[in-house]
């Protein structure tokens, strides 16, 4: 049995960040797909609007468990004793960051090697940030979240001012 685990932010998740969850679900038996809570990071979503928005738009799809942790990533990794680290690229801007966190990570455990899916069309200029922003100041973002969190999505937005998003 491959367990890969999907960690991000995920404030909130977004079409892009569903379409490798999907794709990562057919690649490995089983999928965590971790709400990484980082207290340095100020997010708009707390950690269960964010596991909810996600259990919410992976609900048909049987080998997905969804998580948080505000641990380092390396633990919670070992102690769910996973294969592989899943990760999306956007762009070469995504890369450097990304593939300096996977040797990071394999130097503190041999055993995590980390796959990058690359994001779809769509997802290439998709990103939470951008949704936050459009949402904040009325824009459609019907085509870049799933449709069964928009409104939530909007609503959470609004409460917050623009030094959140
Ligand atoms: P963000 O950069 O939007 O805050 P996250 O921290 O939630 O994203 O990202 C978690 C993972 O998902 C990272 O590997 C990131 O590169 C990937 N990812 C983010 N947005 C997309 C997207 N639109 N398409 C594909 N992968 C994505």
């Amino acid at each position: 049995m491959r367990t890969a685990i999907y960690p991000g932010s995920f404030d909130p998740v977004t079409c892009g960040h569903l379409d490798i969850i999907k794709r990562a679900a057919k690649l490995f038996d089983n999928l965590i797909v971790l709400v990484s809570v980082n207290p340095l990071k100020s997010t708009c979503f707390s950690p269960e609007e964010r596991m909810d928005f996600i259990c919410r738009v992976t609900k048909g799809i049987p080998n997905i468990q969804v998580d948080c942790d505000d641990g380092l990533l390396i633990d919670y990794f070992n102690k769910r004793n996973a294969d592989v680290i899943v990760k999306g690229l956007r762009a070469m801007s995504d890369f450097e960051y990304e593939f300096q966190m996977a040797l990071v990570n394999k130097d503190l455990c041999y055993k995590a090697e980390t796959v990058f899916l690359c994001a779809d069309v769509v997802g290439t200029f998709l990103s939470s940030s951008m949704v936050k922003q459009i949402a904040l100041f009325g824009g459609d973002i019907s085509s870049y979240v799933p449709h069964e969190i928009e409104t939530d999505i909007i609503k959470g937005v609004k409460r917050l001012n623009k030094g959140n998003i």
